[in-house]
């Protein structure tokens, strides 16, 4: 498999060389907004210390970021009065991952509302106001 490129986009958002609306973090594991979200309230959950994705993960990067993953899971939820929650993550670019750190993303769901196309640029503001409902959630668990 290819190696890890520390110079990829989630890389750069942790080491905070480029901005990310930030939700949650620990010291394993980083949640922050997706710019292109394809539901109301679609974040995105990483490790802190580089991997490609789930293949070349190791064990305590595997647990921590989905003990985080649940975490948000549970945080959405609550917070968009959702009816459920899609849990995505992609492997090499014929997986379909982009972005080459691991990431999954979590996007709640409302009953009979699909997911919007990927790849448009989200309303910033909206975002941001997104992003808080869910801090907002996570701080009264
Ligand atoms: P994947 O690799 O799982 O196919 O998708 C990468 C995801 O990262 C996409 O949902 C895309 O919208 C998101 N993304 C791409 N560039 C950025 C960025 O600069 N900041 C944030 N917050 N998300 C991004």
């Amino acid at each position: 498999m290819t190696a890890y490129d520390p110079e990829n986009i989630f890389a750069k958002i942790l080491r905070e060389e480029i901005p990310s609306i930030r939700v949650y973090e620990d010291d394993a594991t980083l949640a922050f907004m997706d710019i292109m979200p394809r539901s109301d309230g679609h974040l995105l959950v990483i490790p802190k210390t580089p991997c490609r994705n789930v293949l070349d993960a190791s064990p305590e990067q595997l647990s921590a970021v989905m003990l985080t993953v649940q975490k948000l899971g549970q945080a959405v939820l609550k917070a968009f009065d959702a009816d459920g929650v899609t849990i995505q993550q992609f492997n090499e670019a014929a997986g379909g991952q982009e972005v080459f750190h691991l990431h999954f993303h979590v996007l709640p769901r409302h009953e009979g509302l699909s997911l919007r196309a990927p790849g448009k640029m989200g309303d910033m503001e909206a975002i941001a106001a997104h992003a808080e409902e869910i801090r907002t959630s996570l701080a009264m668990t």
